[in-house]
């Protein structure tokens, strides 16, 4: 399921199939002088093609930071960012927009459906926006995976919380993004409907080769992963491949747990 491991600290861009994404020494500073937080404090992490990744790591260690760099959402103090093969460190607003619509998928804690439209409407809605057409046998088979299609007409008020997070999974899918980032997506769920989505997305990685990268304070929902990095003060201080559930949760009480807290907020 997953590919080899690559050296992260090699200069350059991806330049290979494998790698949907690559931060190279990433430095993100808040405030100068005395007040000077490093969120990040020189990261190199390879973001790896049809793998689910997730990031794990103490509250205030950096995780919503490294996402919002890799998704271009946040400017770097120092590093470089490469999202496929293209480098968004640098970039100007205007194409920096672009790339991110159309190679980034967001799915948030919360659904962010507009309540007007119906569930295929909302699917569709950011594609209508960039007056792109979907592909409409990848459509088909993203709706097929979020097992929705007897749904697709109800509005977000006649679903399931679980069943409208489904929805944006596949509004972020529909585009076919280079990368999906998820920032808690089950956070607002109960465990039942949160495992429904934790399904879906294994699914949409395993069936439809998506990328994920999922910021997560749940071992449950990291057990779904492929890999696990984890920071703490703004560095990666592990990996994990093909987790459980009681690895991760053996892993996060190493880390002194009790004295940092592993929040969902920062
Ligand atoms: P996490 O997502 O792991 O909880 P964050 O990435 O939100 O951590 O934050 C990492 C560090 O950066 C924390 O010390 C936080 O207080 C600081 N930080 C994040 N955003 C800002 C900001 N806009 N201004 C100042 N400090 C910030």
């Amino acid at each position: 399921m997953t590919s080899a491991v690559v050296n992260p600290r090699t200069e350059g861009g991806p330049g290979r199939a494998r790698v949907a994404a690559r931060a190279v020494g990433v430095v993100k500073a808040y405030g100068s002088g005395e007040t000077r937080v490093s969120a990040l404090d020189g990261v190199s992490v390879d973001v790896e093609r049809g793998v689910f990744t997730a990031i794990m790591g103490p509250s205030g260690s950096g995780k919503s930071t490294l996402m919002h760099c890799l998704a271009g959402l946040d400017t770097v103090t120092s590093g470089r960012i490469w999202v496929g093969e293209t480098e968004i460190t640098g970039l100007k607003d205007k194409r920096l927009t672009r790339l991110r619509r159309d190679k980034i998928g967001f799915i948030f804690q919360a659904f962010n459906l507009l309540p007007t439209l119906n569930a295929l409407e909302n699917i569709t809605l950011p594609m209508d926006i960039a007056g792109r057409k979907p592909d409409p046998d990848w459509l088909e088979r993203v709706i097929s995976t979020v097992g929705l299609a007897e749904r697709l007409k109800h509005r977000p008020n006649q679903l399931s919380g679980g069943q409208q997070q489904r929805v944006a999974v596949a509004r972020a899918l529909a585009a076919r993004p280079e990368i999906i980032f998820g920032d808690e997506p089950t956070g607002n769920l109960d465990s039942r409907a949160g495992s429904e989505v934790l399904d879906f997305l294994r699914r949409s990685v395993d069936d439809l080769g998506q990328t994920i990268v999922m910021v997560t304070h749940d071992p449950v929902a990291a057990s779904y992963a492929d890999r696990i990095v984890f920071l703490a003060d703004g560095h990666i201080v592990d990996e994990m491949r093909d987790p459980t559930a009681d690895r991760v949760l053996d892993r996060m009480r190493n880390f002194d747990s009790a004295s940092r807290g592993w929040g969902r907020t920062s």
